[in-house]
């Protein structure tokens, strides 16, 4: 087995200087206000062994990594019917793409670019009647971190810039491919992006997509073995927006990425692994992060390739 401990360490020390490069989010002050310089990250083996290294127990915006658990919780609901709403093919285009979506009268093309996440929040709402609340249980009983919540700063300021996010969710309306309230479904989805997490809360919360769908060993199924196989195929192809196929070419792990900095990866039957550093690349997606990723599979030798 590698020895983890020492490549999480010789990781921080080499990804030190990339944070400088890129740049902090600031299309709302509340991402505008961290700092450069944090960089944390956490592994978590399937055999319950956690390593960190730098910040990794500082929570921050999860933003599109909330992706993730919405479309878990709707597969578990509507299973693949979801799939006559949205897509599984990467987009090549920016996350928040309002192009893509007219060409394909309101389809998106995945569940992770912003029209996709906003679909899988709506049917999610159709079928359940607290989803902020069943969100953040769900979120809190996977990454074993009762005190996880959403940032209400956060998702206010979300909202009050949100006119892109408005736009997707307006143009899926007029397609018929929003059920609910285009206010609604605008409500939960900045919820949800606002959710805060630290690396350790997210390797907790990815350990079942490492796990084969369960949730720590001799714990709680939540996707059926091929779900998990297809959630992480969807991660593969979709989780880096236009950067999906460079993040595969350098690091080689299914994934998910968020402009708050972080970024949260598997690989399926060894361990899940979370990083964040809050500056990102015109793509949305951490410098130092893929820095740091593409380290650890080439440390450690290990990939899904
Ligand atoms: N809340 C952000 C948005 O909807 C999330 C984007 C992201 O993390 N890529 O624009």
């Amino acid at each position: 087995m590698p020895d983890y401990a020492a490549i999480l360490k010789e990781i921080a020390e080499v990804v030190r200087p990339l944070t400088a490069e890129g740049k902090v989010a600031d299309y709302i002050p509340e991402l505008a206000r961290f700092s450069r310089d944090k960089f944390g990250m956490a592994l978590y083996t399937t055999d319950g062994q956690m390593y960190t290294v730098g910040d990794a127990g500082e929570r921050f915006s999860i933003q599109s990594i909330s992706k993730v658990f919405t479309l878990v919780m709707t597969i578990r609901l509507v299973g693949e019917a979801l799939f006559s709403r949205v897509g599984k093919e990467p987009s090549g285009n920016p996350f928040n793409s309002l192009v893509q979506l007219e060409y394909e009268k309101g389809i998106p093309r995945n569940p992770f670019i912003n029209a996709g996440a906003l679909v899988v929040t709506d049917e999610l709402l159709s079928h359940t009647p607290d989803a902020m609340g069943d969100v953040l249980d769900f979120v809190r009983k996977i990454s074993g971190s009762p005190t996880v919540q959403y940032d209400l700063a956060v998702a206010a300021s979300e909202r009050s810039n949100g006119f892109t996010n408005a736009a997707l969710a307006n143009f899926l309306k007029a397609n018929h491919n929003l059920k609910n309230g285009v206010e609604e479904v605008l409500e939960a989805y900045f919820y949800h992006c606002s959710l805060a997490m630290s690396c350790e809360d997210l390797a907790r919360a990815f350990q079942f997509l490492a796990n084969h769908g369960v949730m720590e060993q001799g714990g709680p199924r939540l996707l059926s073995e091929s779900q998990a196989k297809r959630l992480n195929a969807i991660m593969l192809s979709c989780g880096f927006y236009d950067e999906a196929g460079e993040f595969a070419f350098r690091v080689g792990l299914p994934g998910k990425s968020g402009v708050g900095g972080g970024i949260a990866a598997v690989l399926p039957g060894k361990w899940s692994v979370a990083v964040w550093s809050p500056a990102i690349n015109r793509q949305g997606n951490s410098v130092a992060g893929m820095k740091a990723l593409e380290l650890l599979t080439t440390l450690t030798g290990e990939s899904i390739f």
